[in-house]
């Protein structure tokens, strides 16, 4: 698969250095399973941490301080992709990151009606910062900006913005400046991870009537 967006380069150094929150570097992590471009960043980042850390003097840094991060980027390093071979496809439409969490199937999730053609799905124990929306087909999203970081990952089907075209793979690293209104592509639905750090701020009467059912 190759994909036309990606997560920023600063989102893929933090995800590198561990620094990423929880529901972001899940986002992150089910995006790298589908991109090989990104996986050799974070591999990149990773090697450039490992050799600068080792760079620093014991002066700068005692030596279990220096010795506790090396183990730490360690931690973090990418595991392999998982090997996606045609027959096994079919034990689940969900990324495998996410499989532990939520099972196989997108049509097994107990989905919560949000408005005429969007359902969403909140994910356990991610206080809300990790949802699955599920767009039906030419639904368009509320407008909405944002407060903190969002990161959505295609999964199934496209959606379109002011920003462009997301199809499956893409990511959409938007800042917190960026106002928009997805509309999900006609010709079959979308779902979509989405990742936020901080409410969204959605304008207008409805779409904030709408707000306690994101439950944000
Ligand atoms: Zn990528």
């Amino acid at each position: 698969m190759s994909c036309n967006h990606h997560p920023d380069l600063s989102t893929l150094l933090n995800y590198g250095a561990g620094s990423l929150s929880d529901a972001l570097a899940m986002v992150v992590a089910c995006h790298l399973e589908a991109c090989e471009h990104c996986r050799h960043t974070v591999t990149e980042a990773e090697n450039i941490g490992m050799a600068l850390l080792k760079e620093v003097s014991a002066d700068d840094m005692s030596r279990n301080a220096r010795d506790n991060m090396l183990a730490m980027l360690d931690d973090h390093a990418i595991e392999p992709p998982a090997v996606v071979i045609e027959g096994l496809q079919k034990e689940g439409d969900i990324p495998t990151q996410l499989r532990p969490l939520i099972g196989q199937w997108f049509a097994d999730l107990k989905w919560s009606r949000v408005a005429p053609g969007l359902k969403q799905f909140i994910l356990p124990a991610s206080d809300g910062k990790l949802r699955l929306l599920n767009i039906a087909p030419g639904t368009f999203m509320p407008v909405h900006g944002h407060s903190g970081s969002e990161l959505t990952l295609v999964l199934k089907g496209s959606y379109s913005d002011e920003l462009g075209r997301f199809r499956t793979g893409d990511v959409a690293d938007v800042d917190p400046d960026v106002t928009h209104q997805p509309v999900a592509d006609t010709h079959e639905g979308c779902i979509c991870l989405i990742a936020t750090d901080a409410p969204l701020r959605f304008k207008g009467l409805v779409p904030r009537l709408l707000q306690p059912f994101f439950q944000l």
